[in-house]
């Protein structure tokens, strides 16, 4: 499989070329050439286990030996990782199905692509013979920046630096962050929002005399964003997991058509239910479900994208999100034509908004606030605690459902543990915290759910807060240079 730019750069490279360089150098994004058939039919491929899905689809998308391949998923999906063997399992409660993608080191569904990405990215490292050290350059809108720092944390020969909007996380999210451990971790909040973060970041990864400074030290930038399709493949791998699980507990047949709700913000994890469509997964809807950021449902609803709108602070910061990365990828599929891809995304950059259409496979739906916190306290007082994101899904959904009648099974992607934002999911079931603090909501969340306080962030308002740095947009280029400086000092 060879990999090509969005934007119509000629050269084809390999997946682990891709993963290294995270960026095409004509600003576009890497897709694969073309999109593989699963080899495997779908009735036998359902009765694989996560970890052998994960080998079977990934060995179609990389240059990898099967023993590479075997060290990255084993290490990958170990017990150490996850806190169940089923890695994604599939909750059924009153007639809705979730797909709990929240079982990670870091409770959201960053952690099944980013704990594979270091040993994707050290593979890929060795492979194309590169003596330079790595530096991982990373926006967040408070779940990437954690899981990828849990992810590359003390790996040898790379470092990793992650910009978070300082207004812009939920407390526990910032705190996942700030109190992050490793000599090779570095975090900073940016006065702005995440796409400023992003764009930053893109920024610096586009320019081409920072790059060349840096590698005359023995440096070179990579990615951990979902631009990088080291991220984007391992993320195919839990909607046909997600499919077999329902024909294991008897709700569909191998090839039954199902649909898929994704609550979405740059646009991967729908990207990959899309890809996993290609592949021959039976999806027969996705519904792309956004915030009130809902760029992408105006997109999908009226073919125009426009950015030119404010900017909303919700209670699912993971989706406050303008400028939706991966849909670039999405317009290259739907229009196979570069030229228009570069021609939309200058103008996506001048003017902020463009026109393309789109082929129906997606539908957009919206949630306001409101329906936010409705959508938690319906399911809450079904016996289920969703998290602020799931529950835009969830409701989006809903509004789904009302407007297109039918009895398709629909697995509603859940993409947070509600203890990562504890006090929203508080204010939906009882209108306001009794308790303050980040402890004591936790606490305060146990008790009303009956559930436990996952391990993974128990006593995190007692850890050190390591990292501090708050800076302007305009300031992290410097920011970065001084990083690396910092890493060569100890190295
Ligand atoms: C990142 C994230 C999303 C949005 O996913 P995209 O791939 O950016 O569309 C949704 N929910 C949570 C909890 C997230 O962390």
């Amino acid at each position: 499989m060879r990999y090509i730019s969005t934007r119509g750069d000629v050269e084809r490279i390999t997946a682990s070329q891709a993963i290294v360089r995270g960026i095409a150098p004509d600003e576009g994004l890497y897709v694969p050439e073309q999109i593989p058939p699963i080899p495997i039919p779908l009735e036998q491929f359902v009765k694989l286990s996560y970890k052998e899905m994960a080998f079977e689809i990934l060995k179609l998308y990389l240059d990898f030996t099967d023993d590479e391949l075997q060290y990255c998923v084993e290490n990958a999906y170990s017990p150490e990782n996850f806190d169940t063997p089923m890695i994604t399992p599939l909750k059924s409660v009153g007639g809705y199905n979730f797909l709990e993608l929240y079982h990670g080191r870091t409770l959201a569904f960053k952690d099944l692509a980013l704990s594979i990405l270091p040993y994707l990215m050290k593979v890929s490292v060795k492979k194309q013979g590169i003596s330079k050290k790595i530096v991982i350059l990373t926006a967040t809108s408070g779940d990437t920046g954690k899981a990828a720092l849990e992810g590359f944390k003390d790996v040898d020969g790379i470092s990793i630096m992650v910009f978070y909007p300082n207004d812009g996380v939920s407390d526990v999210q910032k705190l996942q962050m700030t109190t992050q451990e490793g000599a090779n971790t570095s975090v900073i909040g940016i006065h702005g929002n995440f796409d400023d973060a992003q764009t930053g970041v893109k920024n610096i990864f586009t320019d081409s005399e920072f790059k060349n400074e840096m590698e005359a030290q023995g440096y070179m930038f990579s990615s951990a964003n979902s631009i990088n399709i080291g991220r984007l493949i391992p993320q195919i791998v839990y909607y046909f997991n997600a499919y077999a699980q329902l024909v294991v507990s008897g709700g569909i047949s191998a090839g039954d058509k199902i649909e898929f709700t994704v609550p979405t913000g740059n646009f991967g994890n729908i990207l990959a239910a899309y890809y996993a469509k290609k592949m021959g997964l039976p999806i027969s809807t996705l519904i792309c479900a956004s915030n009130s950021n809902k760029v992408l449902y105006d997109f999908f609803r009226t073919d125009d994208y426009d950015k030119n709108r404010e900017f909303v602070l919700t209670m699912s910061p993971s989706m406050d999100i303008l400028i939706s990365s991966n849909l670039e990828r999405y317009l290259y599929d739907v229009s196979k034509d570069p030229s228009t891809v570069k021609k939309l995304m200058g103008e996506l950059k001048t003017s902020g908004k463009y026109s393309a259409m789109n082929n129906g496979m997606i539908c957009g739906e919206y949630v306001t606030e409101e329906e936010t916190l409705a959508s938690i306290k319906k399911m809450f007082e079904m016996g289920y605690t969703l998290d602020t994101h799931t529950a835009v899904a969830f409701g989006a959904y809903e509004k789904y459902r009302r407007d297109n009648t039918g009895t398709m099974k629909n697995i509603i992607v859940s993409t947070a543990s509600p203890y990562k934002f504890a006090d929203s999911v508080i204010a939906a079931v009882k209108g306001k915290a009794l308790s303050s603090g980040i402890g004591s909501m936790m606490d305060e969340l146990s008790d009303m759910s009956g559930t436990e306080i996952p391990e993974q962030i128990k006593n995190l308002d007692k850890k050190e807060i390591r990292h501090k740095t708050v800076c302007e947009k305009s300031e992290m280029k410097g920011i970065v240079r001084d990083f690396v400086k910092k890493v060569a000092a100890n190295s």
